[in-house]
């Protein structure tokens, strides 16, 4: 609705860049809410056009920070706070576990205070993930499916998903969130498996490699489009009563179907090219997650529009464009 403003924590990330156009195309003025060591260039906000002055306001902060939380919301004054921020990668969560913590776990906290003691109606949205239901024991996974994270990413998403659903019934903040599957585009970090095999593709088929290694081939992931999952976050935040819901596609795929398909895209068989290195599965690997987003689609009218194969194309004809353009430095994660 025209005349709103948002607050994006997590704005040069994947999610912050959709989320970012489609709130500026609600009308909404848009702030983000990025660490004083940002590079814009070459990031997603620049790629969609959208670093320009004007178009986003941009505050530096940190969540290891809490003054300079404070100073964002203040200069801020959001209606909505869209919480993506944080250390999101799983192995990298092993290598830093207390920073992890730090940011993911009690930056929420330090956010969600300032906010508090405000005591603005402002509208919060955590973005929780699907690590936290660790090795689940049920297929699909529902808001019911009990939480069991196996890694420290998922452990500091835990206690920010808790602490959510403790300051809405606490405090009556109107705070939801949305447990994301994996989502993916051509945004997405380079060190994630779908970027990294569109990549590796697009490269193998241009003559630029020659092989990629890969961890564990037959983990089976549910993945989705990044954009139609920014749509998700929106329209929980948009509902009357704030909620935690699933988003998630409902079918899993391979890592060995995703080579397959992102290979067979660029004329290539998979197998004369990619290799299993068991040396990278990591510590605790979750072996399939797939997710129930039924109550998302009755109460939010919620459903992905972007299947699987179509995924698949549009993230390797990015990188054959990018090859073709010898712009191989990509972006920053
Ligand atoms: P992403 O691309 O890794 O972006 C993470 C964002 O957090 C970046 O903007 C990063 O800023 C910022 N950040 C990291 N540490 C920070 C700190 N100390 N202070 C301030 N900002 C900090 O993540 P994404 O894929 O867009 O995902 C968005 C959120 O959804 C994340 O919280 C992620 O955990 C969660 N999630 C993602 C998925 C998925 O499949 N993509 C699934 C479930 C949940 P810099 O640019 O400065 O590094």
């Amino acid at each position: 609705m025209a005349g709103k403003t948002a607050l994006i924590t997590g704005i040069t990330g994947q999610d912050g860049g959709y989320l970012t156009e489609l709130l500026l195309g609600e009308g909404y003025a848009v702030h983000g809410m990025i660490r004083p060591t940002a590079v814009l260039r070459g990031s997603r906000l620049e790629a969609l056009g959208l670093a320009h002055p004007g178009r986003v306001v941009l505050h530096n902060a940190d969540l290891t920070d809490t003054s300079s939380l404070a100073a964002l919301v203040e200069k801020s004054a959001p209606d909505e706070v869209y919480h993506l921020a944080g250390q999101s990668h799983i192995q990298v969560s092993f290598d830093l576990p207390e920073y992890t913590g730090e940011t993911t776990a009690l930056g929420t906290l330090r956010l969600l205070e300032v906010i508090r003691r405000r005591g603005d109606r402002v509208r919060f949205y955590l973005a929780a993930t699907s690590e936290l239901f660790g090795e689940p024991e049920m297929s699909p996974q529902t808001e019911a499916t009990p939480l069991r994270p196996v890694n420290p990413y998922a452990a500091a998403k835990l206690y920010a998903f808790s602490l959510v659903g403790a300051y809405r019934r606490a405090y009556g903040l109107h705070a939801s969130c949305g447990i994301l599957f994996n989502h993916e585009s051509p945004f997405r970090g380079e060190s994630y498996v779908t970027r990294k095999v569109a990549r590796a593709a697009a490269e193998i088929a241009a003559g630029r490699a020659t092989e990629l290694v890969l961890g564990n081939l037959e983990a089976r992931r549910d993945w989705g489009y990044a954009g139609d999952y920014v749509q998700a976050m929106y329209m929980i935040v948009q509902a009357d009563t704030s909620d935690d819901y699933v988003i998630a596609t409902g079918e899993s795929h391979s890592v060995r179907e995703l080579c397959e398909q992102a290979f067979a895209h660029v004329g290539l068989d998979y197998r004369d090219h990619v290799r299993q290195d068991p040396g990278l599965f990591r510590p605790v690997d979750i072996s399939e997650t797939r997710g129930d987003a039924r109550k998302a689609r009755e109460r939010l009218g919620w459903a992905p529009r972007v299947a699987f194969p179509e995924l698949v194309r549009m993230m390797v004809d990015a990188e054959v464009e990018r090859v073709a353009r010898c712009d191989c430095s990509g972006d920053r994660d």
